[in-house]
């Protein structure tokens, strides 16, 4: 059952598709997903390996375009987006965390965060000053010179998350953010991204472990490219009131 959902969707697919053709055989990685994501949501999308997970993250990421079916981004039809709309609306309006953290190695924790700015309108010293903003609000003020190898993982995740934010996104992507952590420290991401969440930032995380998927206050559960599920007031969330009204990140913001 979807949300009534009066307003604008973050995110709403009808009925997406995506095959991969493998010589003569195709593969229907997802085969008719319909779902919309309300401003504020925090949903775990769970399943078996090669259930479709990826690839519906690919798709809402702006990653990959779709075989069939539609997907708006907070009511605009991305499929008609040519690749430079694509890449503005992954750049404004979308945050990626990764499991890996995906960080650049050679450069500091600030110049790692300050980069999705490089492509805006930004000049250099407003890139770093928002850089900088995005790691307090991670917990990392203390650590912004340092190089990714001298951090920890967790640390590592947090520049990963300062990076997702700093462009002040509608939408945080997740992909097993805390699939590289060992328990403590995994809990210690979840919160962050609960309070990133609290603040008014859409989530969707892909995860293995139900008490990460805990965090959720939906989940939707995957198999054979399917969404064969969708739950709502199973986590922790459950009974939040709705954060569509509650300010985006407005630290971050800077307004
Ligand atoms: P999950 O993330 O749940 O493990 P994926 O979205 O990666 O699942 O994969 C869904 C299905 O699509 C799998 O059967 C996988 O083998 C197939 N698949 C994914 N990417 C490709 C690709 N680039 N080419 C061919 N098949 C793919």
């Amino acid at each position: 059952m979807n949300r009534a959902g009066n307003g604008t969707a973050v995110v709403q697919t009808i009925d997406l598709r995506k095959e991969y053709r493998m010589g003569t055989n195709v593969v229907n990685a997802l085969a008719g997903v319909s779902v919309r994501i309300e401003p504020g949501e925090f949903v775990a999308v769970m399943g078996p390996s090669g259930s479709g997970k990826t690839t519906f993250m690919n798709l809402l990421g702006c990653l990959d375009r779709p075989s069939a079916g539609k997907y708006l981004f907070e009511g605009d039809e991305v499929s008609a987006f040519d690749h430079t709309e694509l890449a503005r609306l992954r750049n404004q309006k979308i945050g990626f965390v990764f499991q890996n953290f995906n960080l650049l190695p050679r450069i500091t924790a600030l110049d790692n965060v300050a980069l999705p700015l490089a492509y805006g309108k930004f000049a250099r010293g407003e890139r770093r000053q928002r850089a900088e903003v995005a790691l307090r609000e991670v917990g990392l003020g203390d650590r912004m010179d340092h190089r990714p190898v001298q951090l920890s993982g967790g640390q590592q995740q947090r520049v990963a998350i300062a990076r997702a934010i700093v462009g002040s996104p509608s939408l945080i992507l997740a992909d097993e953010p805390t699939g590289a952590l060992d328990s403590k420290t995994g809990v210690e991401i979840m919160g962050i991204l609960q309070t990133l969440n609290d603040r008014g930032i859409t989530i969707v995380l892909v995860t293995h472990e139900p008490d990460i998927a805990e965090h959720a206050g939906r989940v939707l559960t995957f198999r054979d490219g399917r969404m064969i599920r969708d739950e709502k007031g199973m986590g922790r969330r459950a009974g939040a009131p709705t954060p569509a009204t509650q300010p985006h990140l407005v630290a971050v913001a800077g307004h």
